[in-house]
């Protein structure tokens, strides 16, 4: 079978804890000037490393306006900057976020991340 056909376009699963099973996990976000911002996923119960997220993009709860107020309010000359790597929250944000509820609701993907990334999501973009 072509391997084409069987990649699926989107997936969507909850984290587990490789080590109990948990879906409950704390993210500790990193900030290192000059270098993407990281985040390190452990696991709440058993307390273990689960993996680690580099964000491209960090969206915050806020929309555009109210995100562009504060970011004056705290640093005037970097607003653009900060902008460009913290995006507001949108229309597009609710519906996406409600769209990998549902897929997770009825159908989450049973393969672990590593298997999903790997399977479907490893070929280069664009
Ligand atoms: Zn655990």
């Amino acid at each position: 079978m072509d391997n084409e056909e069987k990649m699926t376009p989107e997936s969507a699963r909850l984290e587990h804890c490789p080590h109990c099973g948990s879906v409950e996990t704390k993210n500790f976000v990193y900030f290192r000037r000059g270098e993407k911002i990281r985040v390190y996923n452990e696991c709440a119960r058993c307390g273990r490393f689960v993996s680690r997220y580099t964000l491209a993009g960090y969206t915050s709860d806020k929309t555009y306006e109210s995100l562009l107020a504060r970011i004056r309010e705290w640093r005037l000359a970097s607003g653009k900057r900060t902008l460009g790597i913290v995006e507001a929250f949108g229309d597009d944000v609710q519906q996406e976020y409600e769209r990998v509820r549902e897929l997770v609701d009825r159908q989450e993907d049973p393969r672990k991340i590593e298997e999903i990334i790997s399977e479907d999501f490893s070929a280069p973009r664009e």
